[in-house]
């Protein structure tokens, strides 16, 4: 029975982590551009999306890839994908590597992607190659060969899984991508995808298929590109246009990288077309809701972006502030020898924001190496990269009472490891201020908390005070402070009825993701 050959996606979240081998939580960046008519010949769409998608790397580290239509290449569509960050794509360390590839690869439109595996990450290269995007759909039709690209997660993976695996389809991967390409490929054969009616109500068919987060590039060897972003709008998804060309990212930084300053977001449920040069747009919601994903504020968006029309470093810089107000040590700011340190550098906004509010003196005696991102690599490379991660200027917190400021604190090993540095240089004491609220629970939406155990708050329950004292003992802090939920749904802009904070409170905003929770509990 083929259902005996379907391992259970909801195991990941586990306390076990059984699975954590398969490589299916990420959280990852897309980009597209279609030059326009005038353009063509002048622009090369390669060299654009190699810089759309340089600025999405914090994105993702594990692979990079693009593929590029080309009316003048026989194949129309191609694919090029490599393991690791967006600079090996091409090889930009040497020019005739690149120069040979951009002239490959050169074309009209074109879409790329950078992935972020957070459990494949011991994986050989060709697994990780294999499971790099754009996935490319072979057909001999033009209009049904096609690319696509993916970032978020689909909460019902697994029954999609096994309704293709019920069709007789065979899955090379377990990432969601291919099954949203064969949900596709499905409905494409269905509808005259030779117009844009039809290329909509292909897609307004699949996208009916999906619980979970999804923003998806699509390109066909016919030349058309279509943009789809989930009815909740989970995932960041922004698109803008010059006289050039029209180009699609995952946050607006990209866009400004390429001369984009005209932009907006595609809106939650939006599906976009561009066919001959002519971009068409139609909303598939069917209710209001929205849940953007509040942890992008707090920590993955780049501070530059503009997500869902809210500037990322405001909301970093409203957060230090409103943690600063909160701030109940405040009684003894009097004293000199305090200073407010940022771990950079995503607390940087937050930091100097508190140091503002509570009068502080600030310092970056913490420096930082470029390792990449602790939170997403394996246990053992986790671990190497953290301790290489920061330096410390010892003369700047010698004799200081040290308030460290953090976005968010997971596993709680970087703050334990940045106190002890702290302690080691001479500081007097080490208080923690994190403009989270603690993690408690897993996301369904494509960012892979760890297990259970693993968070550091996870089996600490009680009121926040109590989680706040045994968290400081546990990472051997002198105290240590989440801001409120209140002050972090204030810090977003409004109540926080648009955003997701499913993590922190247990409650999702999609049926899939609620069964998920609740069948773990
Ligand atoms: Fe973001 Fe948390 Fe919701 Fe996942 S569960 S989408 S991390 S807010």
């Amino acid at each position: 029975m083929v259902e005996n050959f379907i391992l259970p996606r909801q195991n990941l979240y586990t306390e076990t982590r059984l699975f954590v081998s398969m490589g299916v939580g990420e959280e990852c960046g897309v980009v597209a551009c279609v030059l326009k008519e005038d353009f063509a010949e002048t622009f090369n769409v390669a060299e654009i999306l190699n810089n759309l998608l340089g600025e999405l790397q914090h994105r993702g580290q594990t692979s990079s890839g693009i593929a590029t239509f080309s009316k003048h290449n026989k194949k129309l569509l191609k694919t090029l994908k490599e393991a690791g960050k967006v600079a090996h794509l091409f090889k930009n360390w040497d020019k005739n590597y690149t120069a040979q590839k951009m002239k490959e690869f050169n074309g009209e439109i074109g879409i790329g992607h950078v992935r972020y595996a957070t459990s494949n990450v011991d994986d050989d290269a060709f697994t990780i190659l294999e499971e790099a995007q754009p996935f490319l759909r072979r057909h001999g039709r033009p209009w049904k060969r096609f690319a696509i690209a993916f970032n978020g997660h689909i909460a019902n993976y697994d029954e999609l899984k096994k309704e293709l695996l019920e069709e007789g389809y065979i899955l090379d991967t377990d990432v969601d991508t291919e099954v949203i390409m064969h949900l596709i490929s499905l409905s494409l054969k269905k509808h005259l995808t030779h117009t844009p009616e039809g290329l909509f109500k292909s897609f307004e068919e699949v996208i009916a298929k999906l619980d979970g987060s999804f923003n998806c590039v699509f390109l066909n060897a016919s030349g058309d590109l279509v943009v789809f972003r989930d009815p909740l709008g989970l995932r960041p998804l922004v698109i803008g246009e010059n006289e050039k060309f029209f180009a699609v990212a995952s946050e607006s930084k990209a866009l400004n990288k390429v001369g984009i300053t005209n932009f907006r977001d595609v809106a939650p449920g939006e599906v976009v077309i561009i066919k001959n040069g002519e971009m068409i747009c139609k909303s598939l919601k069917i209710d209001s809701r929205c849940a953007h994903c509040h942890f992008e504020y707090v920590y993955f968006s780049d501070t530059c972006s503009i997500n869902d029309s809210i500037l990322v470093n405001d909301v970093r810089k409203n957060l230090g502030k409103i943690l600063g107000r909160e701030e109940r040590l405040k009684g003894r700011f009097g004293e000199e020898d305090w200073m407010v340190v940022p771990v950079p550098s995503t607390s940087i906004p937050a930091a100097v924001a508190y140091s503002y509010e509570t009068n502080v003196a600030f310092s970056f005696s913490l420096i930082k190496n470029d390792v990449g991102r602790g939170f997403i690599n394996s246990t053992e490379m986790r671990k190497t990269i953290m301790n290489a991660k920061y330096s410390i200027i010892p003369e700047s917190v010698r004799d200081k009472k040290v308030i460290l400021v953090d976005d968010s604190i997971i596993r709680g090993e970087t703050c334990q490891r940045v106190i002890k540095l702290l302690r080691d240089a001479g500081a007097s004491e080490v208080h923690l201020r994190v403009t989270e609220l603690p993690i408690k629970f897993p996301c369904f939406y494509g960012v892979d908390f760890p297990s259970y155990k693993e968070l550091i708050a996870g089996d600490i329950n009680g009121s926040k005070e109590e989680i706040e004292k045994q968290v400081a003992q546990k990472i051997n802090a002198d105290s240590m402070g989440f801001i409120s939920f209140e002050g972090l749904k204030e810090s977003l802009g409004g109540n926080g009825d648009t955003f997701c904070f499913a993590c922190l409170t247990g409650k999702y905003p999609t049926e899939k993701g609620q069964e998920l929770a609740d069948g773990l509990r």
